[in-house]
């Protein structure tokens, strides 16, 4: 079981975005990559093309999954993630931090 997944609340915790915190997005499992939501803009710029203007956009970046931590949902801090089965016998993500059971995020 992967300790971060889509939707997670994240923080990173090094690197030129330390301390900056938002949604995982995508994550790129085999790259051991994630792309969070409003952390490592990088500005692509755009050639003009048929139907479109040239400029410049801002797009996340994919980030090594080890720059981040886990927010957890239940106490609300930077954490470890451990990996536990629970009551119904599957695997769940715990926080180390308050022992509670993580729960699956939300991904809309
Ligand atoms: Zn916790």
């Amino acid at each position: 079981m992967r300790k971060i997944r889509r939707g997670d609340e994240v923080e990173v915790i090094s690197g030129r975005n330390k301390g900056q915190r938002g949604k995982v997005r995508i994550n790129m499992v085999d790259d051991e990559k994630v792309v969070v939501e409003g952390v490592n803009i990088v500005v692509k710029h755009i050639k003009r093309g048929r139907a479109r203007q040239a400029g410049r956009i801002e797009v996340e970046a994919p980030m090594p999954v080890s720059k981040v931590m886990l927010i957890c949902p239940n106490c609300g801090a930077r954490t470890r993630v451990g990996i536990r089965t629970g009551e119904n016998g599957k695997n769940a993500r715990f926080c180390k931090s308050c022992d509670k059971t993580i729960a699956r995020p939300t991904v809309d």
